[in-house]
């Protein structure tokens, strides 16, 4: 057998579960300790210094230099007493991943001893080189330097000894080079959209957060198996790969019960998420084979972003303990279930109210009418932008692909709320309602909660489907920083929400009572986002007939699908609402764009590599060995042979069609990987890559998986999908 794969199944064969304690402590004891959080914040700043970030955090406004030398003084004696003996800001950058660059807290004295330093100065901001960081061409060669600026609204922990700095990253001339800039702007917009709209509700509504509940999908593969998989190594998937007889057709997987090895890595998980003040709540198997799925309750979505991508991380490094590597790909096997990030999503006012939660009474209803019917408009609105949101290398695989939403946004809102809307429809009029008209439409509202008890309607297919208190966006990828989709999402929400506000107010200024004005734009908000409602099958074809009647767009392009960030819708929708600049939009589609040209360079790349120097070679050292047979049988009997080895003569022939033609499509793809890099535009490239390039991937591998059938087992370099599936 091919050495490194006998290796990797013996090693992947004998490895124990390893033991992990939970702490002595109850989880509530332990739960954030290493977090510079509001009960550690008390106690290591002076009452003023503790009211000012407070402040600065609730109403998100600028820490002073004062306040921070304040904070500095309180945090660096913290994190000492955690035993931090680095920090650094810990920020976003348009990568999948997060970026930290760390310094010591030592510096000399004057007698030549070292002290543990830190300031306000290096609290508050940075400058790190932003040379190295994707920009799409936002940053100068010559002026290199990029601030990282730190966020006060999330707190500051310690990880591995390092005391870790949630930061923004812009570039020197300001433009946001990072995820959380622009998210924070967007939160902040649909803060102030939905507080005033609130207004007409409840006048103690000051604040409306924006919550996030993530629910991360993963795979887990024996560390060694892996290794002896260079596409998994370097693309993060399989690029080939052949069917195992077993994976999920039994339906076993999803729910059983978790292998001991895989718990040991979770409860491990636990402790330090736990310890880092992430709140995880569900963990359980998925659908395929080896597929696992984590969720932590919800959070403020800034936070709950930040919580992610360090949950990611920890993943990483913890999954090695246990053997294991941790596979964030949304579509790491070809025929089983790829991996989603569903982004629960919802706003929820300082008083406490769900404000797309229905309530008992008829008032708190409108209200959670008007957050609705603004949601839905913004998905009609924006459907193109919310696509633009998660479409990647990736994620293209799994959508569409019968076990997770098509590229055709839609929203889902169960039956009885459907009802709801077309009866609203019906029943309001431009017409001033009768005393009875309104009190039975007032009943009617007020029946919402009692129909939602009994909804239990729950459609998986649907890639946004409201879940009786949210909404839950499941077209995101596993691998995405959920920002991207938020940021969209959100600034969405905000301007319907603004724009209901302008309509409501016009119909009040002409005389027309509150309720009756709400009741009038919402009606007239249900007509304008009926197109996106979809309670039906998205899976199904029909679906896209229907969609595309509709005027739906669905545009399964990745590159194609980019393009709405550069749209005239896209620009006014950021733009007026100070998200992003023109500039900026540009820039990271330009770097979204970049992104996926280098990826499917990658993948080429890699093809071709496991293609000629591994699959080619073996297929013709088993070619060899069976001419070999052949031989001894023509030696043996004589022209009779040919009676004897028919099935082999087939083979051999066989092999030498599948090789050639395996070698052929890798020479074409490496010119159309040449031609497409001589394209000027980052964005032409990209589309080249699509285009060109992306089709030989199919090609090759059916090749390569026809012979993964032939081909003596003994003989086959890599790990098999039966060998990588059902790890114990
Ligand atoms: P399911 O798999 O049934 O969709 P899970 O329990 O796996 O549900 O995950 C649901 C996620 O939604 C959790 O992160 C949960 O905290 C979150 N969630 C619940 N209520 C809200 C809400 N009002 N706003 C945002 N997220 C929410
Ligand atoms: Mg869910």
């Amino acid at each position: 057998m091919a050495q490194i794969r006998f290796f990797a199944l013996k090693e992947a064969q004998n490895r124990q579960p390893v033991k992990i304690d939970y702490p002595e402590k109850k989880t509530s004891d332990y739960f954030g300790a290493y977090v510079f959080n509001r009960r550690t914040m008390q106690e290591y700043l002076s009452n003023d210094a503790f009211d000012g970030v407070m402040e600065c955090i609730e109403k998100g406004t600028k820490i002073d230099r004062k306040l921070a030398e304040q904070v500095a003084v309180g945090m660096k004696a913290w994190a000492l007493d955690m035993g931090a003996t680095y920090y650094t800001h810990w920020f976003s950058p348009l990568t999948d991943g997060t970026a930290e660059k760390h310094d010591s807290f030592i510096q000399f004295t004057e007698n030549g001893g070292v002290i543990e330093a830190f300031s306000g100065k290096l609290l508050a901001q940075q400058e790190p080189d932003a040379s190295s960081f994707p920009s799409g061409g936002i940053r100068n060669t010559f002026e290199a330097r990029g601030y990282t600026a730190w966020d006060p609204s999330s707190p500051a922990f310690v990880l591995d000894r390092t005391l870790c700095i949630p930061t923004i990253f812009v570039s020197y001339t300001g433009e946001a080079l990072d995820h959380k800039t622009p998210l924070l702007k967007a939160l902040a917009a649909v803060d102030k959209a939905a507080t005033d709209v609130c207004e007409y509700f409840d006048k103690n509504v000051t604040k409306v957060w924006s919550a996030l509940g993530v629910e991360q999908e993963y795979f887990l593969v024996d560390e060694s198996l892996f290794y002896a998989r260079p596409d998994l190594i370097a693309c993060d998937r399989t690029l080939v790969g052949h069917q195992s007889a077993k994976d999920q057709q039994l339906d076993d997987q999803y729910f059983s019960s978790i292998p001991e090895r895989v718990s040991s890595f979770m409860r491990e998980i636990e402790i330090e998420g736990y310890k880092l003040g992430i709140p995880i709540k569900t963990r359980h198997n998925e659908v395929a084979p080896n597929q696992y799925e984590i969720a932590p309750i919800f959070e403020e979505c800034n936070l709950a972003v930040d919580h992610n991508m360090l949950l990611m991380d920890l993943m990483k490094k913890i999954a090695r303990h246990h053997g294991f590597r941790v596979i964030f790909h949304e579509k790491p096997f070809q025929g089983v279930n790829g991996s989603g990030k569903h982004n629960n999503w919802s706003l929820i006012t300082n008083t406490g109210v769900n404000l797309l939660s229905p309530g008992a009474k008829p008032k708190t209803n409108m209200q959670f009418l008007s957050f609705l019917v603004c949601t839905l408009n913004a998905v009609y609105k924006h459907q193109d932008l919310l696509r633009a949101s998660i479409v990647s290398a990736g994620n293209v695989h799994r959508l569409g692909a019968n076990e997770a939403p098509p590229l055709i946004i839609s929203a889902f809102v169960g039956q009885q709320i459907a009802e709801m809307l077309d009866e609203l429809e019906t029943r309001v009029t431009n017409k001033k309602m009768t005393p009875d008209e309104k009190t039975e439409l007032k009943l009617d509202v007020g029946k919402i909660p009692e129909i939602l008890l009994d909804n239990t309607d729950r459609n998986r297919t649907s890639p946004f489907a409201f879940v009786g208190n949210r909404f839950e966006f499941r077209a995101a990828g596993s691998s995405a920083n959920p920002a991207a989709p938020m940021i969209v999402l959100n600034a969405a929400v905000a301007q319907e929400l603004k724009e209901f506000k302008k309509e409501a107010d016009k119909l009040i200024q002409k005389g027309i009572k509150k309720d009756e004005a709400i009741f009038q734009v919402i009606r007239e908000f249900i007509i304008k986002s009926k197109k996106i409602r979809f309670e039906g099958n998205s899976y199904g074809d029909e679906w896209h007939k229907e969609a595309r009647k509709r005027g739906l767009t669905n545009v399964t392009n990745v590159v194609e699908a980019l393009d709405a960030y550069n749209s005239d819708a896209s620009k006014n929708l950021f733009v007026s609402n100070n998200i992003f600049t023109e500039k900026e939009l540009e820039a990271r589609t330009e770097v979204r764009y970049e992104n996926y040209a280098k990826k499917i360079q990658i993948e080429s790349r890699t093809l071709a590599q496991i293609a000629m120097n591994q699959i080619v070679p073996t297929a013709i050292d088993y070619q060899t060995r069976l001419i070999e047979n052949v031989k001894g049988l023509k030696e043996i009997f004589g022209e009779e042979f040919k009676n004897i080895a028919g099935g082999r003569l087939e083979l051999i022939k066989q092999i030498s069609e599948h090789t050639s033609v395996i070698k052929q499509k890798c020479h074409e793809m490496t010119e159309a990987r040449k031609a497409a890099n001589s394209f000027v535009t980052v964005r032409q490239r990209a589309h080249q890559y699509s285009l060109k390039v992306f089709p030989y991937f199919e090609e090759i591998r059916f090749h390569i998986d026809r012979l993964e059938r032939i081909v003596d087992n003994e003989m086959w370099p890599l790990t098999k999908y039966s060998e990588l599936f059902f790890t114990r």
